[in-house]
């Protein structure tokens, strides 16, 4: 039997299902018979320590996880739901049942907001569960500890739960609830924890199944025939051999190259990518780094950062993206618009020229950092929409000590401009969670239309090709940055579609580096065409699939160096 889901990343593992404790059941609804003010110490007393406990979980995970504690940790002291749990309490209800409703209540707002909000909800419910635990004395509900290693299945994980899961124990997550950016994804992502989330059918899993989950094939097998066990086994082995292996340059079976570059939000992941294989940066996100700042960073303070960062990388390429300030990504200091559609406002470069100062001592630091080391510096601007905006980057780039300048195509705009984009920029990368977006108008945050955001679909593949096009007419570099080079399979289909190079995070880069070196010129040119031939993104990902699959069955197994 097969449940369907969407998958975290491209691991596959095998293992036996122990499933989450079930949660606390829902005090009952009675009129408390103690004094109200020892009801009441006894609320304020659980909910503070629950935000201490939440706050030192945070604090020891570290990472992504730190930031999702911390959101919790704040639910839980939040003074206007203090002051619902006394409300309830003062007009009778127990600790216990003033909790509930409290957070019940809250939950619900959330969920009503829909979309990326809405999927903060269930975060509610955790920290409910941790202070009414607290309230009678048990332990919070948590992950199980059955002594032997095991697929972790449950209705939806808490971030408390995913931050201090054990690794040699878990093997996989399976999640009945969740999309692609619930916090358990986003955390399983960080970990490299094989998970496949939002599989509904998850709920008929029992205690003791076996399973194969396959992130890759947003699938998760169970109880699975001799085969599908058989087929996981030997692919579990080819990545374990994958990641042992020596790291090489990106390149296709026939030789050419395909340089394989990181994407980084911190010089701290620098060594890391090295260690990985990266031959470079193809996207480093600056906005990260001063996503807390108030005020814009001096030149000096970001000389020192992007110095950090070059240091790293003596004699390759580093791509550094200037700050795409807005939409998701909000920095104080740039946005101060309270716009209706972010998303389509003043973000990215539009954001830079209307604050043209920041992005000068951006281009200058940069242009110093780059004078102190040996790397080679490249720039390029984020949601360029016309040639004159274009026009507008690469001069200023040059003007303030920048060689190369290019630009992100992440707009159809710009896509379907890209030959006249690239007489002016020095080279194009594709950003492809946002050119999917803007293509598929789906809101990239939002849960509730994550369907629409697949870069597989044909509308996009599309775009991308003409984009390829036009680098090989104009002998111009394109490459690509977005989630998309992460996939092993659709890698093949963005070299076919023209792609010189692929950016991704680190972690992806022994999968993708592996599936290339499968596929000569002419086999990813083709697969190009059948994906661009298909009706939908499913049909286009499986004919790319079935396509592969068949390549790789006519020239036996002496060829396979199977990535997926
Ligand atoms: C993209 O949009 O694909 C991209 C690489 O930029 P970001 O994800 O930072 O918007
Ligand atoms: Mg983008």
């Amino acid at each position: 039997m097969q449940l369907r889901g969407t998958g975290v990343g491209s691991g596959i593992a095998v293992g036996t299902v122990v499933r989450m404790a079930d949660p606390l059941p829902e005090p009952p609804d009675r009129r408390s018979e103690a004094d109200p003010e020892t009801e009441l110490e006894r609320a304020r007393a659980s909910l503070a320590a629950t935000a201490a406990d939440l706050t030192a979980r945070g604090s020891a995970a570290g990472g992504a996880a730190k930031d999702v504690l911390e959101a919790q940790a704040l639910m839980a002291a939040d003074p206007s739901l203090a002051t619902e749990v006394e409300t309830r309490v003062r007009a009778g209800s127990t600790a216990e049942r003033a909790v509930f409703d409290a957070f019940v209540g809250y939950r619900d707002m959330l969920a009503g907001m829909g979309g990326y909000l809405a999927e903060r909800a269930p975060d509610l419910d955790d920290v409910s569960q941790r202070v009414r635990a607290h309230l009678a004395g048990v332990p919070a509900p948590g992950v199980p500890a059955p002594g032997h290693p095991f697929v972790l299945v449950a209705g939806d994980l808490s971030p408390a739960d995913t931050a201090a899961l054990d690794l040699d124990q878990v093997l996989a997550v399976v999640t009945a609830e969740g999309g692609p950016t619930s916090h358990t994804a986003i955390l399983a992502r960080e970990k490299s924890i094989v998970a496949v989330v939002g599989a509904a059918g998850a709920v008929d899993l029992a205690d003791g199944d076996l399973v194969v989950v396959d992130a890759g094939a947003d699938a998760v097998i169970a109880s699975p025939d001799g085969e599908e066990l058989a087929d996981a086994e030997r692919r579990i082995a080819a990545r374990a051999a994958r990641a042992a292996a020596p790291v090489e340059p990106g390149r296709l079976s026939d030789g050419t190259p395909v340089p394989l570059l990181a994407n980084l939000g911190s010089a701290d992941g620098a060594a890391e990518a090295v260690r990985l294989g990266a031959e470079g940066v193809g996207l480093f996100r600056t906005e990260f780094v001063f996503l807390d700042a108030d005020v814009a960073p001096t030149v000096d303070e970001q000389r020192a950062e992007y110095a950090r960062l070059l240091e790293a990388f003596p004699g390759r390429k580093v791509v550094v993206r200037v700050l795409d300030a807005g939409a998701d990504k909000p920095l104080s200091f740039v946005n101060d618009d309270d716009e209706p559609n972010p998303a389509l406002g003043l973000r990215g470069i539009r954001a830079l020229r209307a604050a043209e100062q920041v992005l000068r001592d951006q281009l200058t630091a940069l242009a110093r950092a780059a004078s102190e080391t040996d790397a080679e510096l490249q720039v390029m601007a984020p949601m360029v929409a016309t040639v004159e905006e274009t026009r507008y980057f690469v001069a200023l780039a040059r003007e303030l000590g920048i060689g190369v300048a290019g630009v992100m195509v992440e707009t159809p705009a710009a896509a379907l401009i890209a030959d006249r984009v690239l007489a002016v920029a020095d080279f194009a990368s594709i950003g492809t969670n946002d050119l999917t977006q803007y293509t598929m108008a789906a809101d990239r945050l939002l849960g509730s239309v994550a369907a629409l955001q697949d870069p597989w679909h044909p509308a996009v593949l599309r775009l991308i090709g003409e984009v390829g096009e036009a680098g090989a007419e104009a002998g111009r570099p394109v490459g690509i940055c977005g989630e998309a080079a992460a996939d092993p399979l659709l890698a093949l289909v963005l070299v076919g579609l023209g792609a010189t190079s692929l950016s991704m995070s680190p972690s992806a880069l022994g999968d993708v580096r592996a599936s290339l070196r499968e596929f000569d010129r002419a086999d990813v040119a083709g697969l190009a065409r059948e994906a661009l031939a298909a009706e939908g993104a499913a049909e286009a990902r499986a004919a790319v699939r079935a396509a592969v699959e068949a390549m790789r069955a006519d020239r036996g197994p002496g060829s396979l160096n199977q990535a997926r």
